[in-house]
């Protein structure tokens, strides 16, 4: 019997949930995936506002300075989008959170990756 068919990626939980912000889909499209990685080394792997380095997985945010709502044109272009940590990023949802919406805590952040809660 032929073992290690472990496979190395772990593929994001696919589970048919409704996302509950009107543009999640932007953070699951294949573009926001290569533009996000792009954004993350045009910077440098360090937050643009406070210039902390976000190198561990989940450190990681990348922000749209246009926000999705405001512009879905911009959803993908690497010069709206910026690094942030995720104190910053925090800081910034509250910032423009007008309408209201908290960060959402559901298992998955809006990158869609997993939240590590502290
Ligand atoms: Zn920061």
């Amino acid at each position: 019997m032929s073992k290690g068919f472990a496979r190395g990626r772990t593929a994001l939980t696919r589970n048919g949930r409704p996302s509950t912000t009107k543009f999640g889909w932007v953070y699951k499209d294949p573009r926001w995936k290569a533009v996000r990685k792009l954004v993350l080394e045009r910077d440098k792997w360090r937050c643009t506002n406070c210039g902390c380095s976000v190198r561990t997985k989940f450190a990681a945010r990348v922000d749209h300075i246009v926000a999705v709502s405001a512009d879905i044109s911009l959803a993908f272009t690497i010069t709206n989008l910026r690094t942030l940590c995720v104190p910053c990023d925090a800081v910034r949802h509250m910032e423009k959170g007008g309408g209201g919406r908290a960060v959402e805590r559901k298992g998955v952040d809006e990158d869609g990756w997993p939240i590590a809660d502290g």
